[in-house]
């Protein structure tokens, strides 16, 4: 079989790469708590520049008062906007989260559309937020592109571009549908403890002798 290639990468390179990172991180799962899609759903929006650990912190409250997306479509954002709060940008968020559950329960009658296309038609919620949806929700092929994947496919050397759809297909050619979702929770997982923004530990990293980084501190 031909080889897949990206202007940089080998699919035979980057399926290193992905089994180096699953050794030594193990199988990798998602940080965001949730229990079903509309959780899931909420959650996703609510992690947009913040933590993960920050979204975990307020959902509790926000699902226990708000426990579906008829509640939630009927909630006062003023009231929603106090719950999440400390997960930044609250006024965007809250009234997003609150339209969202309106739009899901009118348009899509109370269920969460599994195609990319009516995803990115909800309020808030961008094709990486559906690729989020899409694959850890419903287990369909698609791989998102956040800060921490951004970064480490530019300095491993997939791509040398800011652009997440351009980082989105040189990391999707290099691999298998099938893989898309550990490669993202993969990198999110390599960004959050080595390959960190300002001071990756390049020394400790797996990845290293593959790695392209013109500033490695190792
Ligand atoms: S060698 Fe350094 S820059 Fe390259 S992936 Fe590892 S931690 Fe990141």
């Amino acid at each position: 079989m031909k080889e897949k290639t990206s202007p940089t990468m080998t699919a035979k390179r980057s399926k290193t790469i992905l089994g180096k990172l699953l050794n030594y991180y193990g199988e990798p799962v998602a940080d965001l708590q949730f229990q079903n899609l509309y959780q899931l759903c909420v959650a996703v929006v609510l992690s947009a520049q913040t933590t993960d650990k920050q979204v975990n912190a307020v959902t509790p409250h926000l699902f226990s008062k708000y426990p579906d997306f008829p509640s939630l479509a009927r909630a006062n954002i003023s009231d929603v906007e106090e719950i999440i709060k400390s997960t930044g940008f609250y006024h965007n968020k809250a009234r997003n989260i609150v339209l969202l559950a309106e739009t899901i329960v009118e348009k899509f009658n109370r269920k969460v559309p599994a195609t990319r296309e009516e995803l990115t038609s909800l309020p808030g919620v961008g094709r990486k937020t559906a690729n989020v949806i899409l694959s850890v929700g419903f287990d369909i092929p698609a791989f998102a592109v956040d800060t921490h994947v951004l970064r480490i496919a530019n300095r491993i050397g997939y791509i040398a571009s800011e652009n997440p759809l351009e980082v989105e297909k040189a990391i999707t050619t290099t691999l298998d549908e099938s893989e898309w979702k550990r490669a993202h929770l993969l990198l999110i997982r390599h960004g959050r403890v080595l390959c960190t923004a300002r001071s990756p530990r390049c020394s400790e990293c797996p990845v290293n002798s593959l790695c392209g980084f013109a500033d490695k501190t190792a």
